[in-house]
This record gives structure tokens, C-alpha cells and sequence, in this order.
């Protein structure tokens, strides 16, 4: 159901472009973030940009068109289509390519001032460490004018569009080829895209959002739980809207979409998960009451882990509920009691595997010998396997 990349579908047509059904192609693809390479999970809620599902509007060209015509059309999309004052846009580029940094300079305009030169960790694109194709790119961002923030604070400025150009290829042995022709591969997050034109500061207050904002916030109100208007007022209700934004797409997608199966299934989610919440809680809070620990201020691994391992209760969920009262975890002392369990587990493995091949090897000296005879157990009980 999941690929890694939006350019997944067309990676054979960068490396062989004659092959391509289509020499160039616009997409809008659904997009979750919430592992892997781009993992944004943790960013969602506090950060005004981030969701785990959201929608990429991309440009695609095998072959047909190259750098230049990719970066006019981007630009003139953003300046002319949205119309979005120049003066309040700024680009980066690979400080290698400077192909790229002289397009932007003289067929587009922008002041050196305006063109950052990035290292390969931000302009280079590649799909994870494997194999694949490759290159480097430059995005767009938007002067989002914060008050707070100066103007050389990166988080003034939101990233809205990448456009990829696709030059090389990664092969098994980890060296780049270069491509028969210069491919184009861009991505432009939707929801930015809304939040500028919508002049939002925050994606979560564009019309995407606001609905199921609105929604939540009078459940709350009747429910009695004490909520304000404001959706910037705590990351909470931000991640709930966008989790449920994401689980809608990612239900719908898997089946067929009828709303109360999409409900019953949500619902069923949200007891097991409340179940685990309360048994885990009731052993955590007793936590925070003890003298001793409120020294320190730790929560003891063993009870972390205990959490984890018996109750199935997140490990970042034990963080974010210490992190709250100003406490902390360690990690580290987690991880070496999961190792521990994971080798007592080998062990007994192995323990078990020995002790049956112990029985089998009596077997075979009294001519005992094992027939599966699954299939016709199940035929003769008429049930399905
Ligand atoms: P950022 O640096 O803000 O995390 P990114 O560099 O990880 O973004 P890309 O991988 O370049 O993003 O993806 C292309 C475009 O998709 C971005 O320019 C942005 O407009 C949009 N985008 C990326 N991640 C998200 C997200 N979590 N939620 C909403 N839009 C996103
Ligand atoms: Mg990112
Ligand atoms: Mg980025
Ligand atoms: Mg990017």
C-alpha cells in the first residue's frame, strides 16, 4: 500500500527516459509521514508546518524539460498564478550546482542575497540509502515575516516547494552514474501552499483544517472538557486533527470507505488504546508521588520498561507524560533491560528447540517418525484454514 518515494512508480523512466509511456507528468499525491527517512510524527502539533498525512502536488519530466524550464515554470507558478510578492520568497541550492544558483540569478532575477548555498544533508536528494536515482536540489521558501523571529532564523522561513533534478544514479555499489538525460521530480506541500495563500501563520488554521478543528472543539464543549478557540493554544488538539484527518485517508484507501465502518474501526482503536492507557497510568502515577524518586526526578527504568513490556504502553508516551511534570526517563537504562529480555528470550528459545530435538532423536532410535497431517484435519472439520 506504501512506497518510500512519490517517484517510486516512475524510476525506470529517469534511468531509461525512451522507455516512459508519457515524457512529462503532474501528480498530487497522499503523503505519510510518520516513519521512516522524513519521520515527522514527533514534529506534528509543534511545529506550524508539519502534518503526518498530507497532500504533495508534484511536476515530473523524463527527459522532456530540464532545470531551466523547471525552475521558470515553479516561479512563475508561485509569482504570477498565486502571485506571491517575489521579495518575500527566498531559494537554496547545492553549493555544487552552480547551474542551478546562475538560473535562479539571470533567468530569474533573484538577488545573490536570495539564492543560499546548502551542503548535500539538505539539497541532495536520494531515496533512503539504497539504490536509485539521485540529485541535487533547490527549494522555495516563504518569508513567513514572523515578528519574532529575525530574518536569518531559519524557522522564519517555510519551505514550500523542492524541485528535484534527477542527474544521477546509485548503484549496488554505492557510486553515482550519471543519467542519459537530466530527469525533473518536485514536491509541494498542499497545505503550505494553502496556509500562505490563506495568509495563515499556521497550516492548522487554513479551511483544510479548521472543519475538524471545529468539530473537535464543540465535542469538547459538550462533553463539559474545558477547550478555547484557540487551536494554537496547546499541541494537543493539533495532533488530534491531524491524526484525524490521517487516519480517515489511510482507512479510506485500505477499504472500501463507508463511514461507520470507518467509525467502528476508529472506535475500537480509541478503547484498546484507553485501556492500555488507564492500567499504564495507574502504575505511573504512584510514581510521581514518591519522595524518594522526586529527588532525582527519574522515572526508574524497570517501571518504563514494565510499562512497555507488559502493558504494551508507548515508551514515548511514558516520556511525554514525565517530560510533562518535569521529570525524565532514562532511555539508555530501557534499552539495556529490552536487550536483556531479548537475549533471555533467545535463550529459552534455544533452551526449548534443544529440548525437542532431544525428544526426536528418541523418536528416530524407537522408529517413530512425524506425518503432518494438517490439510486433512481441516478438511474433515470442514473449517477454513
Ligand atoms: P521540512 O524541511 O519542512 O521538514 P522537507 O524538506 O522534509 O520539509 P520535502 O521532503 O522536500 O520536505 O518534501 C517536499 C514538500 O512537501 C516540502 O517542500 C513541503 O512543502 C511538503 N512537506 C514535507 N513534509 C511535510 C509535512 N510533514 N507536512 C506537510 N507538508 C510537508
Ligand atoms: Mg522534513
Ligand atoms: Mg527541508
Ligand atoms: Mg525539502
Amino acid at each position: 500500500m506504501f512506497t518510500n518515494a512519490g517517484m517510486v512508480q516512475f524510476k525506470d523512466y529517469f534511468r531509461n527516459p525512451a522507455t516512459a509511456p508519457f515524457k512529462q507528468a503532474t501528480t498530487i499525491q497522499k503523503c505519510m509521514r510518520a516513519g521512516g527517512k522524513h519521520n515527522d510524527l514527533d514534529n506534528v502539533g509543534y511545529t506550524p508546518r508539519h502534518h503526518t498525512f498530507f497532500e504533495m502536488l508534484g511536476n515530473f519530466s523524463f527527459g522532456e524539460y530540464s532545470k531551466s524550464k523547471a525552475i521558470r515554470m515553479a516561479w512563475r507558478f508561485l509569482t504570477e498564478v498565486v502571485q506571491l510578492p517575489k521579495d518575500r520568497l527566498r531559494v537554496t541550492v547545492l553549493a555544487s550546482d552552480q547551474e542551478t544558483f546562475d538560473l535562479w540569478r539571470d533567468q530569474e532575477g533573484l538577488p545573490e542575497s536570495k539564492i543560499l548555498r546548502c551542503d548535500a544533508k539538505d539539497n541532495f536528494w536520494s531515496m533512503g540509502e539504497g539504490t536509485g536515482p539521485c540529485g541535487p536540489c533547490t527549494e522555495i521558501f516563504w518569508d513567513t515575516q514572523n515578528p519574532e523571529l529575525k530574518e536569518d532564523d531559519e524557522e522564519r522561513w517555510l519551505e514550500i516547494w523542492n524541485l528535484v533534478f534527477m542527474q544521477h544514479y546509485r548503484n549496488e555499489q554505492g557510486q553515482l552514474e550519471n543519467l542519459p538525460i537530466v530527469c525533473v521530480d518536485t514536491g509541494m506541500g498542499l497545505e503550505r501552499l494553502a496556509a500562505v495563500i490563506q495568509e495563515k501563520e499556521n497550516n492548522f488554521e487554513t479551511d483544510v483544517f479548521r472543519p475538524i478543528f471545529d468539530g473537535l472543539h464543540e465535542i469538547m464543549t459538550a462533553e463539559g472538557i474545558e477547550s478555547s478557540t484557540n487551536i494554537n493554544a496547546t499541541p494537543h488538539k493539533k495532533i488530534i486533527v491531524d491524526h484525524l484527518r490521517a487516519m480517515s485517508f489511510l482507512i479510506a484507501d485500505g477499504v472500501i470507505p463507508r463511514q461507520d465502518s470507518i467509525k467502528n474501526i476508529i472506535h475500537q482503536e480509541e478503547e484498546i488504546f484507553m485501556s492500555t492507557l488507564s492500567k499504564g497510568l495507574a502504575l505511573l502515577e504512584p510514581v510521581f508521588k514518591q519522595a524518594n524518586l522526586a529527588a532525582t526526578k527519574q522515572v526508574p527504568a524497570e517501571i518504563a520498561f514494565k510499562l512497555y513490556d507488559t502493558f504494551g504502553f508507548p515508551l514515548d508516551l511514558t516520556v511525554l507524560i514525565a517530560e510533562e511534570r518535569g521529570w525524565t526517563v532514562d532511555l539508555a537504562a530501557v534499552e539495556d533491560l529490552k536487550e536483556k529480555q531479548r537475549e533471555q528470550g533467545r535463550a529459552s528459545w534455544k533452551q526449548g528447540a534443544n529440548d525437542i530435538l532431544a525428544k526426536a532423536a528418541t523418536w528416530k532410535e524407537q522408529g517413530v517418525f512425524p506425518t503432518f497431517s494438517g490439510y486433512q484435519h481441516d478438511r474433515l472439520l470442514g473449517q477454513s484454514s
